[in-house]
């Protein structure tokens, strides 16, 4: 039998079991939300914007809580949504390979069981870290053995109020107006507001220039002198690519006097910071977020080795960037320690929660309330710029508003990304805990959809009228009462 054959018959069995599993458990649950319409076509209870992990984690969640009148787009073709094959350069993930991930509490959704159903006990021993493309590839088959609804090649370019409803432009595969009563918005590091980059990258051409989540010609920089702003996972992996395609010289310009060598986060992880950290008093929120953003996460090991191990790469400490020039064919970059000439940047300088940043949250960004809108007060400790910014959100990830009635819609649009995390702590982007944040979505969805329709679900009370008793279990003795033995 060929290795082709062991391991789709692995998987039958594994798919097997997942149904049993799923019997037992009785799931997924009866659909139970009431249908709505608007102008005669059917109202989707819940829309999900994007498809990674999130997107993906949320949509079987909602399922299998039987609202199942769902859809989640993704703008990218099936199989490359998020960063996954798409702009994540390093070999492996971070996360150890033992993680639950968006299993949902079901074992045989894990991507252990996927792993081991495919490739033996023995293979999951000796596998170190999860290459990124089998990530991938397992996400895409949680897709397909759930049979989620997605719809791939489709963009939501806006979002409008229409009543009660919230109207979403779709353009790609699926073009038009569709109506939704909550929306989910899965979209990722980069789906709020964009990349951020440094003020001094401002005017600089682009032929010159790349942040780490472009889509980079690394072909192109062959024989090239390269420089690299960071010392975290992603400036590793772009200066790693850089150094094995062929670069002259790689610069990692790191800010700091030392590299950050502890990763705190992860060090206390526990389901008490799983399911703590959000009821915490803001005060405590803001210390913990802020003591992580400034102690700030190390690379892996095996990325910075992938870096050091090539002779042309240089890792330049307390080498701030105060300005960059360009000149004919290259950069000038002033820095703290002296001006360099470099003949290409990649700026790993991260994402930024800025809703103006994106034209389909236009009708939202004015309207979302921030830290910055009075959550935060001075006593919580220093102001963070981009924390200020995080958005105030509502215990089910909805978004509040600056201006109580000045858009209304907010109340149901969650926001289960990376922006949700001082709210919400690492529930909505990272892979060890996207289960609970998906469940804890959910259930806000859920109380929220069961309370707008709660006249309609009174109403199916007073209606409902199958007899459990058929009338013939029991005869009516009260007329043989004896009345000489009343009390
Ligand atoms: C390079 C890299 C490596 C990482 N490695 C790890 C790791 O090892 N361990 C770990 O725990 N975490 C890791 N993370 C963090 C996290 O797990 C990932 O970012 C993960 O992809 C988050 O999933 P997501 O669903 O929130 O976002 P994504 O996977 O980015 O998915 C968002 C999706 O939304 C879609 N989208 C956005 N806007 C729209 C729109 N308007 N219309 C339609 N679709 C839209 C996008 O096409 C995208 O597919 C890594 C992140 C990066 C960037």
């Amino acid at each position: 039998m060929s290795a082709q054959v062991d391991r789709q018959t692995g998987l039958d069995a594994l798919e097997q079991r997942l149904a049993e599993d799923l019997s037992l458990l009785e799931l997924p649950a009866k659909p139970w939300v009431a249908e709505r319409t608007h102008d005669g076509e059917r109202v989707r209870d819940v829309v999900v914007i994007g498809a990674g992990m999130c997107g993906l984690a949320v949509t079987a969640k909602l399922i299998l809580t039987g609202i199942n009148n769902v859809v989640a787009y993704d703008a990218a073709p099936a199989g490359l949504e998020g960063p996954w094959v798409t702009f994540a350069r390093m070999e492996t993930l971070r996360s150890p390979k033992t993680l639950h991930g968006p299993a949902l509490g079901l074992p045989q959704l894990t991507f252990r069981a996927w792993f081991t159903a495919q490739w033996g006990s023995e293979a999951w021993e000796s596998l170190d870290k999860i290459p990124k493309q089998q990530w991938m590839e397992y996400l895409v088959w949680y897709r397909n053995v759930l049979d989620l609804p997605v719809r791939n090649n489709v963009r939501m370019t806006g979002i409008a109020e229409a009543g009660d409803l919230i109207a979403l432009d779709l353009e790609g595969a699926e073009t038009g107006r569709v109506y939704t009563r909550h929306l989910v918005l899965a979209t990722g590091r980069s789906g709020l507001g964009g990349f951020a980059v440094p003020d001094f990258l401002d005017g600089i051409d682009r032929r010159f220039w790349a942040h780490s989540a472009d889509d980079i010609d690394f072909t192109a920089l062959q024989g090239k002198r390269i420089a690299v702003i960071g010392a975290g996972a992603s400036s590793m992996d772009n200066a790693a690519t850089a150094l094995e395609s062929g670069a002259a010289s790689v610069d990692l310009l790191i800010r700091r006097k030392e590299m950050p060598r502890i990763n705190k986060m992860t060090g206390i992880g526990s389901q008490g910071v799983v399911h703590g950290m959000h009821q915490l008093p803001d005060a405590w929120k803001w210390k913990f977020v802020d003591y992580t953003a400034a102690s700030q996460t190390p690379p892996p090991r095996s990325s910075t080795l992938r870096v050091s191990r090539h002779p042309n790469a240089r890792f330049l400490l307390d080498c701030g960037i105060r300005a960059v020039t360009q000149e004919a064919e290259n950069l000038l970059i002033e820095t703290t320690q002296q001006p360099m000439r470099y003949d290409f940047l990649i700026a790993a300088t991260g994402f930024k929660n800025d809703f103006s940043g994106r034209p389909e949250f236009a009708a939202l960004a004015p309207h979302i309330r921030s830290w910055s809108d009075g959550r935060y007060t001075p006593e919580m400790g220093a102001p963070r710029e981009d924390m200020l910014a995080s958005p105030d959100l509502g215990p089910a990830f909805e978004f509040r508003e600056k201006i109580p009635g000045a858009c209304p819609m907010l109340a149901h649009i969650h926001c289960f990304n990376d922006a949700a995390m001082l709210t919400h702590g690492k529930v909505s982007g990272d892979i060890p805990a996207v289960s609970a944040g998906a469940d804890r979505l959910v259930r806000g969805i859920t109380a929220s959809l069961f309370a707008e329709d709660v006249e309609t679900h009174f109403a199916s009370l007073i209606a409902y009228d199958i007899p459990e008793l058929q009338g013939d279990e029991w005869l009516d003795s009260t007329p043989l009462l004896n009345k000489d033995n009343a009390l």
